[in-house]
């Protein structure tokens, strides 16, 4: 296993920049923000709240997709780069296809999603548009001739998107519990983007723990005829148990996916959710959350205090129906069914966030 490590200089100029005029809107964090911002420099030092970078095989993204490092000032410099306006500061999420069997669950399960956007996202809006069934789309499909699963074509979505993304829109995030394929040779992706665009689709089919197993309930009939515009096989097609795991991997998902139409690409300075990663086991390594140079990049996009950012992630964790009003509370409560938000997977991130806040407001 190797670490990724850089010199302090060079994580000091990656994070504030040489410029003056760049570096000028890092002055204007609180001491208590560049207290925290500054443990970054630092990774891997007892009690950092930052970790430093390690490979564990050269399937790992770094190795596989060597990419130019993005410092803070390259990412305020891009002349590409795309940011929220008044008329545009809005990130909209699109399903697309069923999320599962029962109604009620599925339901809360997309609305935590958005609700975890909107509070990473902190000073955006964030809405879901009313959800789209795999026919609507008008998408075209196959079964995947190894894993035998169904799946749908990338580009076909993402045409769907473009033309279903609102006026205000920032961007639009179409997501889907079935696998994706961007072009017939290809085995499947988990998603693709059009960052110039704004747009981008991406699949949590394969966050399921059994995707991978000789008996995974996806997998359909090998007679199985298909027919093009016949989408009646998607029909009760099998999707993933919501489960504490399954949520925490859509969260990161959705968030790095939409860090991306920020400008934001892949960190290459310390552990961070904008990390690129290869396959599962790395995505699962990454944290849930940024690294203080990302940050920076998503606060000057957003404008929003650092710490009403980790709160309201805080509030998201700690949120259950305990925290719904009296009236809901009971609804909840006498409903058939009871749903809690399952983020017992979210453990270590909550005691993170708690210490970053302390770090914050230590004077
Ligand atoms: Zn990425
Ligand atoms: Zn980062």
């Amino acid at each position: 296993m190797n670490v990724v490590q850089h010199s302090e200089e060079k994580l000091r100029s990656a994070l504030v920049s040489k410029l003056p005029a760049v570096a000028k809107l890092y002055s204007d964090y609180t001491e208590g923000e560049r207290r925290l911002l500054e443990e970054g420099l630092h990774p891997g030092k007892r009690g950092s709240l930052f970790q430093p970078i390690t490979l564990h095989s050269d399937s790992d993204w770094i190795v596989a997709h060597p990419e130019e490092p993005q410092d803070f000032e390259a990412f305020y410099r891009d002349p590409y780069r795309k940011t929220p306006d008044t008329g545009h500061s809005t990130i909209y999420i699109q399903t697309i296809g069923s999320f599962g069997d029962v109604g009620l669950q599925t339901d809360r399960y997309v609305e935590w999603l958005r609700d975890y956007c909107q509070a990473f996202f902190c000073g955006l809006s964030v809405e879901l548009l009313p959800a789209v069934s795999v026919s609507e789309t008008g998408c075209s499909f196959r079964v995947n001739s190894s894993s035998h699963n169904l799946q749908i074509l990338t580009g076909d979505l993402l045409r769907f998107l473009g033309k279903r993304k609102p006026k205000d829109a920032f961007c639009i995030v179409g997501i889907t519990m079935i696998d994706l394929y961007p072009k017939d040779s290809w085995n499947f992706v988990f998603g693709q983007a059009s960052l110039s665009d704004g747009m981008g689709v991406f699949s949590f089919a394969r966050y399921d723990d059994h995707f991978y197993s000789r008996n995974y309930a996806g997998r359909v009939k090998k007679k199985l005829q298909l027919r093009q515009g016949d989408y009646s096989v998607f029909q009760g097609y099998y999707t993933p148990p919501i489960t504490s795991t399954l949520l925490l991997r859509s969260c990161k998902t959705i968030t790095h996916e939409t860090g991306h139409m920020f400008g934001i690409k892949h960190c290459q300075w310390m552990n961070c959710v904008m990390q690129g990663s290869n396959h599962l086991e790395e995505s699962d390594r990454r944290p849930l959350d940024l690294c203080p140079i990302c940050l920076h990049k998503l606060q000057v996009a957003g404008g929003f205090k650092i710490a009403d950012r980790y709160k309201a992630l805080l509030r998201w964790m700690e949120d259950d129906e305990s925290q719904l009003s009296e009236a809901e509370g009971a609804a909840a409560h006498h409903s058939a069914v009871h749903f809690h938000k399952p983020t017992e997977a979210f453990n270590e991130s909550r005691l993170w966030l708690r210490s970053c806040l302390d770090r914050l407001e230590i004077s």
